[in-house]
């Protein structure tokens, strides 16, 4: 196993430091206990933890890294606005450039605003929906992430009932679960929210059925509420425009984040002329929201996304990684289920309700310096090489036989088998 003295001692740091050590999605909490918490650098496909120990990156930091840590041309317009100014006391003219150049590549969008985090975005087109339309009911799919926020965290500490009150829930890809949803809402329904396929945490990915899509857009025509599109996690990483064209249907709001300049912090709500003045009326600002850095940043990513194939890339390494683990697996006797688009890879193992043997093939991986998760959806990022899909592969390979080797030993995990301990049981 890798030495891991360093991070050992920065977690007992930590554990002092802040409440209850690192907290949200970065925690290694719900990891096997062999993973890193802290990283000291990041380049390309790379990262090095405290121990420097060196790992191919699946995570992309959840999400952010789409062409690769530190890429240049992106760090060098990054690095000219900062020489310019950052937050200042207003905005710098660039922000008519980013915003004008994010309508053109996104075809339901007439509008576009800025924010920091996705919470930002989705608490904002939340906030414009109901804006626009003066009604009340928003509607999300059971089990969706759309932030932090007491309206829509999965954990309930510290938050309402209240603070829930009219986000109701219905089925995704289940047309009859949305339009019964729909019709419990009567005429107090300002918004549908949808992520662009299922991606939920634990669970085997989906990709929207066309019908469901089709029918939100056609019920939120005939209650004149706001469909909205929530590709925060999976813009730009399937097509270069708002991921439901693939599906033939355009919302009315659209939220971006993470990925649209490669690291740096900015999110966005796009909009249609549909809901241009609920986007007016509401009050919405932050201190660093203005900041040039990260608009220079994402203004050169936007640019990359259009100009190069790094898309078309992603989309082959996905499949050649998902090809490649489905040989080694079946010749390993390993049952895998592959889910979601290749370069958004959900690998779960078939009968292993609480994650045991998932969780031992990721940790072997570790070992071989590559870094993966358990459950939650992976990403390939624009600076992986066919040569790192391949060692990765290799590595996955001698990983399934040690899982296959060890499974009468393996160990559950003792807060995710707790969570699931009642599935387990069924
Ligand atoms: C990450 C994510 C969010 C929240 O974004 P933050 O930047 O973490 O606030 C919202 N929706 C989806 C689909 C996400 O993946």
């Amino acid at each position: 196993m890798r030495q891991r003295t360093q991070d050992r001692a920065l977690r007992e740091r930590a554990s002092k430091a802040l409440p209850n050590g690192v907290y949200g999605h970065e925690s290694t909490a719900l990891l096997p206990d062999t993973y890193p918490q802290f990283f000291k650098r990041a380049e390309g496909a790379y990262l090095w933890d405290a121990d420097d120990n060196k790992y191919l990156d699946f995570m992309c930091a959840y999400g952010p890294n789409l062409l690769g840590y530190g890429d240049k041309r992106v760090d060098e317009a990054a690095t000219a606005q900062l020489a310019l100014g950052n937050a200042m006391t207003g905005p710098p003219p660039l922000m008519i450039d980013l915003a004008e150049a994010f309508i053109d590549m996104i075809s339901h969008a007439d509008w576009a605003m800025f924010c920091k985090n996705g919470t930002d975005a989705t608490t904002m087109a939340r906030t414009i929906a109901r804006a626009e339309t003066g009604k009340r009911v928003i509607l999300v799919a059971e089990g969706a992430y759309h932030g932090a926020a007491p309206w829509c965290t999965p954990v309930r500490a510290g938050t309402l009932p209240e603070d829930r009150a009219f986000i109701q829930t219905c089925t995704y890809n289940d047309v009859a679960s949305l339009e019964a949803a729909v019709a419990e809402a009567g005429d107090d329904l300002a918004g549908i929210f949808a992520a662009p396929f299922k991606h939920d945490a634990f669970i085997d990915q989906a990709l929207p059925d066309p019908a469901y899509a089709k029918r939100a857009r056609e019920l939120c025509d005939e209650t004149g509420a706001m469909l909205i599109v929530d590709d925060i996690r999976a813009g730009f990483r399937l097509t270069r425009d708002c991921s439901w064209e693939l599906v033939g249907v355009r919302p009315d709001l659209s939220t971006w984040g993470k990925c649209f300049a490669n690291g740096h912090p900015i999110s966005a709500v796009l909009g249609s002329e549909r809901c241009r003045e609920g986007a007016g009326a509401i009050y919405a600002t932050g201190s660093f929201w203005f900041a040039g850095v990260p608009m220079a940043a994402a203004l050169e990513t936007l640019r990359i996304i259009r100009e190069t194939d790094y898309l078309e890339h992603q989309i082959a390494l996905g499949e050649h990684l998902r090809a490649g683990l489905e040989t080694v697996a079946e010749a390993e006797g390993v049952s895998l289920r592959q889910t979601g688009p290749a370069q958004m890879p959900q690998i779960l193992f078939e009968d292993d309700q609480d994650f045991r043997k998932g969780f031992a093939w990721t940790s072997a991986m570790l070992d071989h310096g590559v870094y993966m998760h358990p459950w939650h959806n992976m990403f390939i990022c624009a600076a992986m090489t066919e040569a790192d899909i391949d060692m990765t592969v290799e590595a996955a390979r001698v990983c399934f036989a040690q899982v296959q080797a060890d499974a009468e030993k393996l160990e559950p995990h003792p807060v995710v088998s707790a969570m699931f301990g009642a599935r387990a049981a069924e």
